[in-house]
Parts: structure tokens; C-alpha cells; sequence
């Protein structure tokens, strides 16, 4: 069966950044120069800082996402930004369901399908994010949360390439919390089987499944090496160049 190639370990900025962040950025391409790595490397800034890191990262190993898209490409949504509008600020993926879109927001799988949908229209690798919360792990309901969400989520474009799924448990989001490997190794084989399920097999094989949740340089390897851990999604550990390099160098 064909295996994802090569892992991504991807940086989630979140509502942090000024122009003056942009020095780790140019910190982390001049890291990165000379290392040799087996991932991809993907760092998703608020959208305001889009423009003018895509001028910084060209010719670099880092590529830009965005956060999140509007499940319209253009029209009267004041406020939002379409992944078409991602795509012409220099982005190549976009995060979508995020689980603090999910709460802070409301948003529910239809929402986040048809957000998925419209960064595959645009060109984006769509990364869809599931996860359950502390309840939900506690009483046992963790792979049907996560089964119930990956149907709801998954468009009808989704391939391979398109298409990243990040597993990211509610309670290690920020908390300083991580799932333990064993609990992460469960999840992500359950994604699998559900991916072959509704890609095929050969497709469902081939979609690179991140863990997300306080993913740090100490923690990393251990993490990294987990059985179907193709890579990592990266909240408060991607701001710093230091501690970003520090959890990509896993894959050195
Ligand atoms: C995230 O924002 O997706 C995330 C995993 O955050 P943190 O690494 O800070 O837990």
C-alpha cells in the first residue's frame, strides 16, 4: 500500500503576528538552509502578514496556508476571506475546522466540507482538523467523534494531494497537555481505516494524517516517530524560529 512520502509539519500562527514577526520567519528560512530534511514545511500567518512573507519565503524551503476560508470565493460576507483571496496573497493550503473555529464560531462539518471544498476550487491543499474534547475522550467516545467529523468534513474533491487531515485532541490544544503516543497511534489508525473507507485504499494511504495538540521540540521525535504521524500541526511552538527548527528537525 502507498504511504505518505513525505511529512509536513505545518505552523499555525493564530491571531498572533505583527510586521515585526516577520523576522522569525526570515530566522527560520536562514535555519533551514543547508539541513537536510524529509518534510514539508508549511507556516500559516494571520492573513494580514500573507503579502508580504510570501516576498520573504520565495526561493525558501516554507510555504504559507491560511487559517481559514469562507465557503464562498467572493460576495457580500463582510469581514471574511475566500480562499481564492488566500491563494492570490501567496498562500498554497488552508487550515479548516479548527477547533477554535469550531467553538469560537459555531462551525460545524457541513461549514467546514464546503470551506474544504472551495480552497480545493482555488488550488489549496485543504488541511481539515478534527479532534475530540476532554468529555468526549473521557467517556469513550473519541473514534466516533472523530469518524462522525472526518465523514462530515471530507468533500467530494478530496484527494491525496489535496487534502491534509490534523488530528488534534480539544484538551492538548494549548494546554500544555499531549496526547500520549499509544492514545495518538489508536486515533490515527482509526483515521486511516476511515480515509481508505471513503478516498479507497489507495488514495486513504496516501493522506498524510498530522498530530496536533503542545507539540514541542522536547516532545517531537517521540511524537513524530508514532505509528501513522506524518507530521505535525503547530500552535504556539510555530511563533518562535528557535522552537519551530527544534520540532522540524525531527524529520532531519
Ligand atoms: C493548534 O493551534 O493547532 C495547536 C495545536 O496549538 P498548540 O501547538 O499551541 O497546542
Amino acid at each position: 500500500m502507498p504511504k505518505p512520502t513525505r511529512a509536513l509539519v505545518a505552523g499555525n500562527w493564530k491571531m498572533n503576528g505583527l510586521r515585526g514577526s516577520l523576522k522569525e520567519v526570515r530566522l527560520l528560512a536562514g535555519m533551514l538552509n543547508g539541513v537536510s530534511l524529509n518534510c514539508d514545511i508549511l507556516v500559516c500567518p494571520p492573513a494580514t502578514l500573507l503579502p508580504s512573507m510570501a516576498s520573504l519565503v520565495r526561493g525558501t524551503r516554507i510555504v504559507l496556508g491560511g487559517q481559514d476560508c469562507h465557503s464562498a470565493q467572493a460576495g457580500a460576507h463582510t469581514g471574511d476571506i475566500s480562499a481564492a483571496m488566500l491563494k492570490d496573497a501567496g498562500a498554497k493550503a488552508c487550515i479548516v475546522g479548527h477547533s477554535e473555529r469550531r467553538s469560537d464560531h459555531g462551525e460545524g462539518d457541513d461549514l467546514v466540507q464546503a470551506k474544504a471544498s472551495c480552497a480545493h476550487d482555488s488550488g489549496l491543499t485543504a488541511i481539515i482538523c478534527v479532534g475530540e474534547n476532554l468529555q468526549q475522550r473521557e467517556s469513550g467516545e473519541t473514534l466516533d467523534v472523530v469518524t462522525r467529523q472526518l465523514i462530515g468534513s471530507i468533500p467530494a474533491s478530496a484527494t491525496s494531494g489535496n487534502t491534509v487531515i490534523a488530528y488534534e485532541p480539544v484538551w492538548a490544544i494549548g494546554t500544555g497537555l499531549t496526547a500520549m503516543p499509544q492514545q495518538v497511534a489508536e486515533v490515527h489508525a482509526g483515521i486511516r481505516a476511515k480515509l481508505c473507507e471513503i478516498l479507497g485504499d489507495e488514495e486513504g494511504d496516501s493522506v498524510r494524517i498530522l498530530y496536533g495538540g503542545s507539540v514541542k521540540p522536547s516532545n517531537a521525535v517521540e511524537l513524530m516517530g508514532t505509528d501513522e504521524v506524518n507530521g505535525a500541526l503547530v500552535g504556539g511552538a510555530s511563533l518562535k524560529a528557535a522552537d519551530f527548527i527544534g520540532i522540524i528537525k525531527a524529520y532531519a
